[in-house]
C-alpha cells in the first residue's frame, strides 16, 4: 500500500471479525510491516483490521432519526446506500446539501460521543434514570441481540442492585455497537483478525516448539536418576533403544482409539458449548465420568487377566515419544485444515499469518470431523484419564520396587488427590465450555502437545518420584495435608462453578444476590461473590492444591516441586493473558472491575 488511508484519530466503520456487520471505531494505528490498523471501538475492545475491512462513514446511511428503536421499524427506516442516491437526486442540490451538513454533524456528534461512553460509578438520581432506561432498553437489546447475532445467550439482563451501570446514549439506546446495515458490502473478503502476540510472540513460538519437548525429555531423564538433584545436571543422554518403542507406540494409539470410542458413544449429555463469533452454538458429548469409569474397568479387567502395569514405568520415555509423535502429526493436520476454515472458525489469538506462530498457537477455534470435536476430546479424555492411569501405574511400580504390600501415604495422597482433580474435571465436564481454551484458543500445537503430552507425562512426576524415593509422613502431617487440598478443592469447584453458572445463565435465580458490572458486549461481569474476592480464585484454589500435591514429596528435591514452580508461572502467565483479552473485549468496563477487585489471584498480596 502506497500511501495510508486512515489516519490516527479518524472515525470509521470497521468490519466486526466474523460478521458482515459493520461498528463505529476509531483508529489508533497504523503498522506498515503487517500493513493493519489498530482501532478501537466504541466498547474499547482493541483489533487489527485490514484496510479492506474499513469504510469511510460516508458509506454509510445514517440511521432514522426516529427515537423509537423497535428493531422492525429501524430495519425499515435504515437505508441502502443505493435508496440515499435515489432520494437524494430527487431532491435540489441546496436542500440535499443543507440536509447532509446536518447528517453529517449529527453523526460527527454521535460517533463522538459513542468514544466518549465511559463506564462510570452512578450517583442515585443517575441511577434511578438509567435503570428506567434500562428497563425500555433491555427488551430492545434482546431483539437486537437476537436479530443481529441469532444468540439467546448474548445478552444478559441487568440488575437493579448493581452499583454499576454503563452511561448509555439516551437517544441511541443501549451501549453496545450498533449495526449499520450496508447492502453493498454482502459478499466480502475472508476478514483477517488479530489480537496481539503471545508467549514471545514469533520468535517466541520457535523457542517454546523447541523448549517444550526437550523439557519433558529432561525431565523425565532427570527423575530416573537414583539421586535426581540438580548437582546431577546433565542427565545422560538417552540412546535410541531408549527412546523408541514400537509396542509403546501401539498402547498409546490403543489407548486414544479406545478414548474415542467412549467419546462416540450416544451416552450421556449433550452440553451446548458458549455463542462464538458467528452466534452459532456447538454441542458436546459430556460423557467424561462414564468415560474415566469404563477405563477404570477395563483398567482392572487387564490387571485381572495378567497385565503388568508397571510397564508403563519401566517405559515412561518410549510411551513420552510416541505420544509426542502423535502430537506432532496431530498438530501438523491441524494446521493444514485451519488453512481452509472459514474467518468464523478461526482464533483470534491464532491468526498472525506466520507459519509457525499458528502452527504453535493454533488457527482454527474448534476443528471438528462431522460432530467429533478434536479440541474438546483432545483436553479432557486421553490424557487426562491417562494422567490417572500412570499414577495408578506407579504406585504399582513402588510397591512392587520397594516391596512394599500397599502403596506410601505420601504416594496414596498424590494418587488420590489428583485422581479427585481429574474425577472432579470430568464430573463438571460442562464447565470446560466457558474456559479459555475452549472459547478462546486454537487448536494447535500448544494445546495438543500440552493435552497429550505435558499433561500425562510431567504432571505425574510426582508419583513417579515416589516410587523410588520413600518420604514417611506422620498422621498430624497426613491430616494438615488433607486439609489443606480440601480447602483449595472447595475455593476452585466453588468459584468455576459460580462463573461457569452465571455464563450459562446471567439470570439464575440463585445467584441474584450478586453484584455485576454489564459490559458493551452485553455480557457483565461478576463483581462479588468469589469473583469479587480475587480477579481469578479459581486459580488460587488450584495453586492451594498444588501445593498439597507437593508437600508429600519432601523437601530433599527440587524436583517433585517442579509442579509447584511451573504452575505458578502459568497462572500468573494465564491471568495476564486473560487480562489483555478481556480488556480488549470489555474496554472501560474491565477497567472498572480492575479497580473494584484489586487483586489478580491472592488477596492483598497479587
Ligand atoms: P477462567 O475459567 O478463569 O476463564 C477466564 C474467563 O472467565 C475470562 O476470559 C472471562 O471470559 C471470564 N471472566 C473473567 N472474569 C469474570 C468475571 N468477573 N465475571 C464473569 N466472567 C469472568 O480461566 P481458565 O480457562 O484459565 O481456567 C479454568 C480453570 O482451569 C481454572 O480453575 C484453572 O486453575 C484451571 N487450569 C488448570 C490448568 C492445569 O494445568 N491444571 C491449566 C489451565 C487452567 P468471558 O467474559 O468471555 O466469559
Amino acid at each position: 500500500m502506497a500511501t495510508v488511508k486512515y489516519h490516527k484519530g479518524d472515525m470509521v466503520m470497521g468490519r466486526w471479525p466474523g460478521s458482515n456487520l459493520y461498528y463505529e471505531l476509531k483508529v489508533l494505528g497504523f503498522e506498515a510491516k503487517s500493513q493493519l490498523y489498530t482501532v478501537i471501538y466504541k466498547d474499547g475492545t482493541e483489533l487489527e483490521l485490514k484496510e479492506q475491512d474499513m469504510k469511510s462513514s460516508q458509506d454509510f446511511q445514517p440511521r432514522s432519526r426516529s427515537r423509537s428503536r423497535s428493531p422492525g421499524r429501524r430495519r425499515s427506516r435504515s437505508r441502502s446506500p443505493a435508496r440515499t442516491t435515489r432520494r437524494s437526486s430527487s431532491r435540489t442540490a441546496g436542500a440535499a446539501t443543507k440536509e447532509n451538513d446536518s447528517l453529517s454533524a449529527r453523526k460527527n456528534l454521535k460517533l463522538k460521543e459513542m468514544v466518549e461512553v465511559r463506564l462510570t460509578p452512578m450517583s442515585e438520581s443517575a441511577k434511578a434514570e438509567n435503570i428506567s432506561n434500562n428497563r425500555n432498553e433491555k427488551k430492545e437489546e434482546n431483539n437486537t441481540s437476537n436479530k443481529v447475532n441469532g444468540s439467546k445467550a448474548k445478552m444478559e439482563p441487568e440488575r437493579n442492585q448493581t452499583r454499576y451501570n454503563l452511561r448509555r446514549r439516551k437517544t441511541e439506546g443501549d451501549g453496545k455497537h450498533e449495526p449499520v446495515d450496508n447492502t453493498k458490502v454482502v459478499s466480502t473478503p475472508a476478514v483477517t483478525v488479530s489480537t496481539p502476540l503471545d508467549f514471545g510472540g514469533k520468535l517466541g513460538a520457535y523457542f517454546w516448539l523447541l523448549f517444550l519437548p526437550s523439557w519433558v525429555l529432561f525431565v523425565i531423564l532427570q527423575v530416573n536418576l537414583h539421586d535426581p538433584s540438580l548437582a546431577n545436571f546433565p542427565p545422560p543422554i538417552p540412546t535410541l533403544e531408549d527412546l523408541w518403542d514400537s509396542r509403546a507406540l501401539g498402547f498409546v494409539i490403543l489407548w486414544i482409539l479406545f478414548q474415542v470410542l467412549l467419546y462416540i458413544l450416544p451416552v450421556g449429555k449433550l452440553s451446548e458449548g458458549m455463542p462464538l463469533r458467528s452466534g452459532e452454538t456447538l454441542k458436546y458429548r459430556t460423557n467424561g465420568f462414564f468415560a474415566i469409569v469404563m477405563s477404570a474397568a477395563v483398567v482392572v479387567a487387564a490387571i485381572h487377566l495378567g497385565a503388568d502395569l508397571t510397564y508403563i514405568h519401566s517405559h515412561f520415555l518410549q510411551l513420552a515419544v510416541a505420544t509426542f509423535l502423535i502430537s506432532i502429526l496431530l498438530s501438523i493436520y491441524l494446521y493444514i485444515r485451519s488453512c481452509y476454515a472459514s474467518p468464523d472458525q478461526q482464533a483470534l489469538g491464532g491468526s498472525s499469518g506466520n507459519v509457525i506462530y499458528d502452527f504453535f498457537k493454533g488457527h482454527e477455534l474448534n476443528p471438528r470431523i462431522k460432530n467429533f470435536d478434536l479440541k474438546f476430546f483432545c483436553e479432557m479424555r486421553p490424557g487426562l484419564i491417562g494422567w490417572c492411569l500412570i499414577n495408578f501405574a506407579f504406585a504399582l511400580a513402588e510397591m512392587k520396587q520397594q516391596k512394599l504390600a500397599y502403596p506410601s501415604e505420601a504416594m496414596i495422597l498424590v494418587n488420590v488427590f489428583q485422581l479427585l482433580y481429574v474425577v472432579d474435571g470430568l464430573w463438571n465436564e460442562e464447565a470446560i465450555l466457558t474456559t479459555m481454551d475452549l472459547m478462546h484458543d486454537g487448536f494447535g500445537f500448544m494445546l495438543a502437545f500440552g493435552d497429550l503430552v505435558w499433561v500425562p507425562f510431567t504432571y505425574t512426576l510426582q508419583a513417579f518420584y515416589l516410587v523410588s524415593h520413600r518420604n514417611a509422613l506422620s498422621p498430624p502431617a497426613v491430616a494438615a495435608i488433607v486439609l489443606l487440598k480440601l480447602i483449595g478443592f472447595y475455593i476452585f469447584r466453588k468459584s468455576n462453578s459460580e462463573k461457569n453458572a452465571f455464563r450459562r445463565n446471567p439470570s439464575d435465580p440463585k445467584l441474584a444476590h450478586l453484584k455485576i458490572i454489564p459490559t458493551a458486549t452485553g455480557k457483565s461481569l461478576l463483581v462479588s461473590g468469589w469473583w469479587g474476592i480475587v480477579r481469578h480464585p479459581n486459580y488460587l484454589g488450584d495453586l492451594l492444591m498444588a501445593l498439597a500435591w507437593s508437600i508429600p514429596c519432601g523437601f530433599s528435591h527440587l524436583l517433585p516441586w517442579y509442579y509447584m514452580i511451573y504452575f505458578i508461572i502459568l497462572l500468573v502467565h494465564r491471568d495476564s493473558r486473560d487480562m489483555s483479552n478481556c480488556r480488549r473485549k470489555y474496554g472501560s468496563a474491565w477497567d472498572e472491575y480492575c479497580r473494584t477487585v484489586r487483586y489478580r489471584i491472592i488477596p492483598r498480596v497479587y
